[in-house]
């Protein structure tokens, strides 16, 4: 129940998750009852068997068609916690069950996987250019909701799955009906005989248990051939139904795969489409190439969509196909945001929502950039975006970096584009996905490690033209330092001096298995220890030559945080390494550059807590973009004065537009200015008698919101939005040589009681919060402005 997600529609009983999140300590009992109840061969109730299935329209499609439509089913929250619960125990088993060609719906498996599979395999088939193959990009009609209930339970049977589990499954998938929503009415009942239930968390994994009979029949026919590599044969690799046959000998191997998809179909109900299914062939000339098209009725296409990727025969178009297709619409997205009045904050939000994602999927899917300039281009096009083509306020690296630390998040590209490749690393690192290793280093001539730490990329150049490795080399030997400044502890001396083979076997030994730490400095094992683990006495001797070299960069105490956060760790991987990296970039910047200023203008020191505190709490009072913005943007310092307008456009004046006199900086602008300094004393004067006490008068407090002990708790809020009342009113007034009045400013004040009104909706606040913080102010206007409708009506 912790983990229902709110906010969604219901199922037929209408019960919403928030019922179960607020009553939850009640229903448990009963729930898991009733759930006991179903795997000990009872009924599930009534409730559970009905859907209600809403029609979601596809954008611009004829909507006259009811293929057009997309079903959305809604079931009911209690079935859903059922079904959930059922499916985490099935993934439990299904890890071991499912072979790892298919890489949907199951922990630790994910879509980049078959991915980097496929590009492997073309770019093989490249290097060995006498291996005639084909890849098949099958499709099936509606995979999903053809299967029949009878192969489903028949597949489950036959993975073993028995007993109250099998019970449970079949409680659901007996007996089945919906009604249609349509423009709010519903149909009559009608009943469901095939299919899984769209919606349902068990439905993907019985799919998959269902597909993988098919994928077992595939790999198990030595006529069907794969792409061997050694010992390996690489035939298929599924993403849920999304399935690719890798194809040797294609003549063949298509036929007899063929043949297979049609007798599983008449079992299973699964249906080839002919007419989408494609494929993509290697080394294979026209006259071949057409002899398969008209035999087997399947395009040869020159370009295929794969799990969102463009791919075609040649990786080199993955570049072109895939990033340049995408920043072309994106640079279309910019324009059309350029002509929306979006504020300086909503262009970076913009950028974080709308780009980063679009990028990430390329950059986790396909690392294959070399080289700096494609980023360049792309930081300055959303450079160009952020400052609307004037000249940059802040520097790019403070924009970047973390909000906790003062930055304001714009996604650094190029570093999101490093960390995704360093993830892929990790596989050279850990060693454990032999499969992909031998096919992705088939033609290595050193072990990973060796390549990894011993430079002998530099030996072997053809290591490095390779569309994958090479990018990820490039990366790797960028950030290797930094990552690692000592031996690392997963290093493995075995995999350096290990004689390549086409499919990796031996267990590796990591500088973590064979050294021991005595009397404060790391030792290698004696020989008796390690004896069982070696080969032979001979490699205790390579061994030690190596630790001797190794030795001298000198080994860390702990392993160190790449290894814990990245080797060692199997979710959150990319932003973690994102932040690894960002940190590391943004460290001799940090916001020092900006804090520096302000302590000199205010000729005190700020500790740097107090710069946290603003960061983290200080700057969060309200839900307004506006104020927010303001708050961001006298932080960075962002207004140009007649001093800096001077620097940058040599306007040969650098006086103050409000007194006339004295020299035109920021904090002469903002504070010192005898004409500021009359506006920010009657502010002042003001707020002390709406706060009915006196305090001292800290521009930090007035410009930067740092409040401390000066202001009374419960009066914190009302005195940031009152100052950023006033700041912004000077803002608005910036090239006036005359400053607003104390009437000006009240009336903005009373205005954001509606944005305090909206914050503490927002954020699910009590009326009498608000209220509190806004008494006074009430009572204060109330006495100036008898005609004005009450505050504490208005609250
Ligand atoms: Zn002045």
């Amino acid at each position: 129940m912790k983990k229902m997600k709110l906010g969604k529609t219901p199922g037929p009983d209408g019960l919403p998750a928030k019922y179960y999140k607020v009553l939850g300590n009640q229903l448990s009992t009963v729930l898991c009852d009733t759930m006991n109840n179903i795997l000990r061969g009872g009924k599930i109730p009534e409730s559970w068997r009905e859907a209600f299935i809403t029609l979601i329209p596809k954008p611009d499609t004829d909507k006259l068609n009811v293929k057009n439509y997309r079903p959305i089913s809604l079931l009911n929250n209690d079935y859903k916690l059922y079904a959930d619960i059922m499916a985490n125990r099935l993934k439990k088993c299904l890890i071991k069950l499912i072979h790892k060609d298919q890489a949907g719906f199951l922990p630790n498996r994910f879509l980049k996987d078959n991915m980097r599979h496929v590009i492997n395999i073309i770019e093989y088939l490249e290097i060995n250019n006498d291996i005639p193959a084909a890849l098949i990009f099958i499709d099936a009609e509606k995979a999903f909701d053809n299967v029949s209930w009878l192969f489903l339970l028949k597949s489950i049977k036959k993975a073993g799955i028995e007993g109250e589990f099998l019970k449970g499954i079949q409680a659901i998938y007996s007996n089945q009906h919906a009604k249609l929503v349509i423009n709010n009415n519903l149909t009559n009942t009608f009943e469901i005989e095939k299919g899984t239930r769209q919606g349902c968390p068990l439905s993907p994994l019985l799919f998959i248990m269902a597909l993988e009979i098919l994928a077992n029949k595939i790999r198990s026919k030595p006529e069907i051939q794969g792409i061997k590599i050694g010992s390996k044969e690489f035939k298929l690799k599924a993403y849920a139904d999304d399935l690719i046959l890798t194809l040797g000998e294609p003549q063949g191997s298509i036929a007899k795969a063929l043949e297979t998809l049609e007798e599983y179909g008449k079992l299973s109900g699964f249906k080839l489409s002919k007419s989408k299914t494609k494929m993509l062939t290697k080394n294979l000339n026209n006259e071949a190439k057409g002899k398969l098209e008209r035999q087997y009725g399947i395009k040869v296409a020159k370009k295929v969509k794969y799990l969102g990727i463009w791919v075609t025969p040649k990786n080199i178009n993955l570049i072109e196909d895939n990033y340049t297709a995408t920043w072309n619409k994106i640079k279309k997205d910019l324009d059309v945001w350029n002509r929306i009045n979006l504020s300086w904050l909503g262009r970076m939000e913009a950028i974080k929502m709308n780009i980063l994602p679009k990028m990430l999927f390329l950059f986790q899917n396909i690392p294959v950039i070399r080289g700096p300039k494609i980023f360049k281009d792309w930081q300055k096009a959303l450079s160009r975006f952020i400052w609307q083509g004037r000249r940059p306020r802040i520097r790019f690296k403070l924009l970047t970096d973390r909000k906790e630390r003062g930055g304001l998040a714009v996604p650094n590209l190029k570093l999101y584009y490093e960390a995704a490749c360093l993830c892929w690393v990790k596989d050279w690192i850990t060693l454990e996905n032999t499969d992909l290793l031998d096919l992705e280093g088939a033609d290595n001539r050193f072990g990973w490690h060796a390549y990894l730490w011993s430079n002998k990329g530099k030996v072997h150049r053809g290591f490095t033209n390779h569309i994958i490795r090479g990018p990820l080399y490039e990366v790797w030997g960028k950030n290797k330092k930094l990552l690692e400044r000592k031996t690392p502890w997963w290093l493995s001396p075995t995999d350096i001096l290990s004689i390549k083979k086409t499919n990796m076997e031996e267990q590796r030994l990591t500088y973590e298995d064979l050294l021991v730490r005595s009397q404060g400095s790391w030792k290698l094992r004696p020989y008796e220890e390690l004896k069982e683990k070696l080969k032979s006495w001979l490699q205790y001797h390579q061994i030690n030559a190596l630790w001797t070299e190794d030795k001298k960069l000198g080994m860390n105490e702990k392993k160190s945080n790449f290894q814990i956060e990245i080797i060692e760790t199997k979710s959150k991987l990319l932003s973690k390494m994102y932040n690894i990296l960002l940190e590391w970039d943004t460290k001799d910047v940090e916001i020092k550059d900006v804090m520096v200023k302000w302590e000199r203008d205010l000729g005190h020191n700020i500790e740097y807590d107090k710069w946290l505190k603003l960061w983290n709490e200080g700057i969060k009072f309200t839900a307004s973009a506006a104020i927010r913005e303001n708050l961001e943007k006298m932080v960075y310092r962002w207004y140009l004065t007649p001093e800096k307008l001077n620097r940058m456009y040599r306007t040969g004046n650098k006086v103050c537009w409000r007194c006339g006199t004295k020299e035109g900086n920021f904090i002469h602008m903002w504070w010192t200015c005898e004409e500021t300094k009359k506006f920010w004393n009657q502010i002042y004067d003001e707020q002390k008698k709406i706060f009915r006490y006196t305090f001292p008068k800290k521009p930090e407090a007035f410009l930067l919101g740092m409040v401390g002990e000066e202001i009374r708790e419960i009066d914190k809020t009302l005195f940031q939005y009152s100052t950023a009342a006033a700041r912004m009113l000077i803002a608005q007034n910036w090239k006036n040589a005359n400053l607003p009045t104390v009437k000006d400013w009240q009336l903005k004040l009373y205005g954001f009681i509606e944005l305090a009104k909206m914050t503490q909706r927002i954020r699910n606040q009590k009326n009498a919060k608000l209220n509190e913080e806004w008494k006074k102010f009430s009572v204060y206007m109330e006495s100036n402005f008898r005609n004005l409708p009450t505050i504490a009506g208005l609250i």
